[in-house]
């Protein structure tokens, strides 16, 4: 019975929309909120300036949470089980995907806390096994893969391990020791990631950032002894780039070649996605982009994996509010 709820959940990706409220600078500059979750499962464009157009107005997936939900409520509705489900042994991946300023980083900081709080809690409750909780903060950047928490800037690079799959070699795993320690690395981490930019903003909406927590644990009875067991698994909290770069044609250069690698890994990790949800079968591209190889083994299989399209509700926003809905239909 377990095989077959494990196979009925592999067919599936979660697909969650956020919609962020006004915020007062766009109150402030007379924006109008054109988007409206008018249920927990579907979300409005009203517009009445463009009545009649020939754009779908309603949009339906797993679960819409309006402008006034907390992220502990996102969390505690469609995070919570996901992420709880590395304490037995089964990888997950969250992704936030959006464009600029809809709120991926505003949703993906108050996830990672509130499921670091949930794991030291399960951890506390089960003295009966022996845990270890690791963290690990990459940034992936023109396809360049950077560890956020050393000042070493050298490309780390992803191997494969005939037993866990895809590996990153010589990556920083810190060992946490209460929240305390989290908030240190995360700022550590926000630190390094400001690095040979001007701003954080622009460079966050370049790059990707990858937050893993690894769960090792085994039954503390059986602890160094031969028949001892270690379970293992890992929770990934992906910040995308923002998703206006896989639209936008940049110009020449440099800028070029970001264009081009931010291009290819959302638009890979769209196709790689969308294979996913139609039922797993055939080939899966993973190997196309250095986000998706290392996520393989936190995407197939039976791992779970779900996706937060946030959404900026402001009128001027509307053509990426919609080539995000349109992502989110395809991953559903
Ligand atoms: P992104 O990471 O997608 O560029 P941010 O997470 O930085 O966007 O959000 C942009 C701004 O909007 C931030 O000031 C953030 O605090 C605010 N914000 C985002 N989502 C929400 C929300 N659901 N409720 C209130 N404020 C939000
Ligand atoms: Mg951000």
């Amino acid at each position: 019975e377990k095989m077959q709820m494990a196979s009925a959940r592999e067919e599936k990706i979660l697909v969650l929309v956020r919609l962020r409220p006004l915020s007062d600078k766009e109150i402030l500059a007379d924006e109008v909120a054109d988007w409206e979750c008018i249920n927990d499962t579907t979300i409005l464009y009203r517009n009445t300036l463009r009545e009649g157009s020939t754009f779908p107005s309603a949009y339906t997936f797993d679960r819409v949470f309006r402008g006034d939900c907390s992220t502990k409520q996102v969390y505690d509705d469609e995070a919570k089980e996901i992420v709880l489900s590395v304490v037995s042994g089964i990888n997950s991946s969250i992704f936030a995907y959006g464009q600029t300023s809809s709120g991926k980083t505003y949703t993906m900081t108050g996830i990672t806390e509130y499921a670091v709080t949930d794991i030291f809690d399960y951890i506390h409750r089960h003295e009966e096994r022996a845990f270890v909780l690791k963290f690990s903060a990459l940034e992936i950047y023109n396809e360049a893969i950077r560890d956020l928490l050393t000042t070493d800037n050298t490309p780390l690079r992803l191997l494969d391990d005939p037993e866990k799959g895809v590996i990153v070699e010589k990556v920083t795993e810190e060992t946490l020791k209460d929240w305390n320690h989290l908030q240190e690395l995360l700022s550590v981490c926000e630190a390094q990631r400001r690095i040979g930019e001007t701003s954080l903003n622009e460079k966050s909406s370049r790059s990707h950032q990858i937050i893993r927590l690894t769960i090792e644990s085994s039954a503390r009875e059986f602890l160094g002894k031969e028949n001892s067991t270690t379970l293992a698994a890992s929770v990934n909290f992906i910040d995308l780039a923002g998703s206006e770069r896989a639209s936008q044609s940049l110009s020449t250069g440099a800028r070029l070649k970001e264009g081009c690698h931010i291009n290819r890994s959302l638009l890979t990790l769209s196709t790689v996605i969308r294979k996913l949800s139609k039922g797993r079968h055939g080939h899966i591209n993973y190997r196309d982009s250095k986000l998706t190889r290392m996520l393989q083994p936190c995407l197939g299989g039976n791992a779970r994996t779900a996706i937060i399209c946030t959404l900026s509700p402001a009128r001027s926003h509307v053509e990426q509010t919609r080539n995000t809905l349109l992502f989110a239909c395809c991953a559903k």
